[in-house]
């Protein structure tokens, strides 16, 4: 990797983590989940509206680490207006990506998602990347009508 496109990388991922996109309770959201990661201490809830397989709207909320923060806004950028199956494909390419354990080239375009790439290279930090991942697979399978208002 060149290293203006390291560079590049990091200002995507400092920029994320410092005004994440779409923090924020999302009303009206019909899927949720909470995610957690003892090991850095990060803290994300998920919303979901999903309309059949569709993910209509997503929002986030919680707290964590410069990665995590940056990737769960970067999620809920790029899974806008995804269907379930091309979030769980986006998921793998992402997983493969961030643990540097690929079977050949990624199948899908991960766009934004390649910033954090150079995860690969921190093991520790592939749990803050993935943590958002690993919640919306949560979020997904939860299939309560509404979210709690509590
Ligand atoms: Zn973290």
């Amino acid at each position: 990797m060149t290293t203006d496109l390291r560079d590049l990388y990091q200002e995507l991922i400092v920029d994320h983590s410092k005004r994440p996109r779409n923090f924020r309770r999302l009303e009206g959201a019909n899927h949720r989940a909470v995610g957690y990661n003892p090991l850095c201490g990060d803290r994300v809830t998920l919303y979901l509206k999903l309309d059949g397989d569709v993910i209509k709207d997503i929002a986030f909320e919680g707290s964590g680490c410069a990665i995590s923060t940056a990737s769960a806004s970067i999620l809920t950028e790029t899974l806008r207006g995804k269907t379930r199956a091309q979030a769980e494909a986006l998921f793998h390419g992402f997983r493969e990506l961030v643990t540097g354990n690929t079977d050949g080239p990624a199948e899908v375009d991960l766009g934004k998602l390649v910033a954090f790439s150079g995860v690969s290279e921190f093991p520790a930090r592939v749990k803050c990347a993935t943590l958002s991942w690993h919640t919306l697979v949560s979020a997904l399978n939860d299939d309560r009508k509404e979210v709690s208002t509590e």
